[in-house]
């Protein structure tokens, strides 16, 4: 895994139009080329695939920046996720056995000057937010353990051009609300193999092959994004702007109240509304 893709290689077709045949590399024993009937772009959210591509970006919004962060786990802390907002600073640690991975939301490229605070004034700003982790803040020693995200939450209007197929981030950045990027690129990852498997058993796939996959991949992406900018927009922007603790926004408030009724998020979050499942080809 030490090759990196720097460009895609385009030729004419026999009928003149234009088509991906592959990739530029840089791997460890220098540049080469990777020849291919059908490329596939799932390098992520910074996709170099989808900038050489021309693909057009249809870009969402995201009106804060996340830093990420790890703090212990301790016997006798819940295991449910947290979220805690306070004036200006919501946080959110999600339990992973042994330790929690923390999300820390900044307004939008608000981090270097937060470094330019210093960790002492950084480690200050966590506590007032964290509630019972508020005790184990001295294991942040340096800006080398916070892992900054900036947030991204856009799609391309059409994922496909001859020959090149792009998935995952690379599609479709999906805001961190949620923590659903990796379920959906698994499942575009799950529909390409079920629409194209078959296909690519007897030639190389056309452009309408190419297009199934973003028709049945859309609608769950849309549906998804359509959550996150909700709660980005309406719940979480409103707080970084606020000097005081906002009030708890209705919905969380039904939540707490009702608590069978998290199901639906969870499963709309969990599955999501159009879950893949592999299907097995027969040769
Ligand atoms: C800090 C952070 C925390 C997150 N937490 C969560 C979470 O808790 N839950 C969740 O569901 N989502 C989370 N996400 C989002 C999630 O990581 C993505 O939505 C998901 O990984 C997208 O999968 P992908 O395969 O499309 O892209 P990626 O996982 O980004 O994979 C892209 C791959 O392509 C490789 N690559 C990139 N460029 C090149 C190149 N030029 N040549 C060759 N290879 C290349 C990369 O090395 C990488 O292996 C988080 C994201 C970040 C940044």
């Amino acid at each position: 895994m030490q090759t990196q893709a720097r460009d895609l290689i385009a030729q004419k077709d026999k009928n003149g139009g234009d088509r991906i045949a592959g990739v530029l590399a840089t791997g460890p024993n220098g540049n080469m080329q990777i020849r291919a009937g059908l490329t596939i772009g799932a390098d992520g959210r910074h996709s170099i695939l989808r900038e050489k591509s021309g693909l057009k970006v249809k870009e969402l919004g995201a009106p804060f920046d996340v830093l990420w962060l790890s703090l212990p786990f301790k016997s006798g802390d819940p295991v449910d996720l947290v979220g805690r907002i306070q004036g200006g600073a919501f946080f959110v640690m999600i339990c992973r056995g042994d330790y929690w991975q923390c999300a820390f939301g900044i307004p939008k490229g608000g981090f270097d000057t937060i470094r330019a605070e210093g960790i002492t004034a950084f480690r200050a700003k966590l506590r007032a937010v964290a509630g019972f982790a508020a005790d184990r803040m001295d294991i942040i020693t340096g800006f080398d353990q916070v892992k900054l995200l900036t947030v991204a939450v856009n799609r391309l209007e059409q994922w496909a051009r001859h020959g090149l197929l792009m998935i995952g981030d690379a599609a479709h950045a999906m805001s961190p609300a949620g923590g659903v990027g990796i379920n959906l690129a698994i499942q575009d990852a799950v529909a390409t193999a079920n629409i194209l498997g078959p296909v690519l058993l007897k030639s190389v796939p056309k452009l309408s092959d190419l297009k199934k996959v973003q028709k049945r991949r859309a609608f769950p992406t849309r549906i998804i994004q359509t959550f996150q900018l909700f709660v980005q927009n309406v719940m979480l922007a409103p707080t970084l702007r606020a000097k005081q603790t906002p009030k708890v926004p209705f919905v969380v408030r039904l939540l707490n109240a009702w608590p069978w009724a998290r199901q639906w998020p969870a499963r709309l979050l969990g599955i999501g509304p159009r879950p893949e499942h592999v299907r097995l080809q027969k040769r």
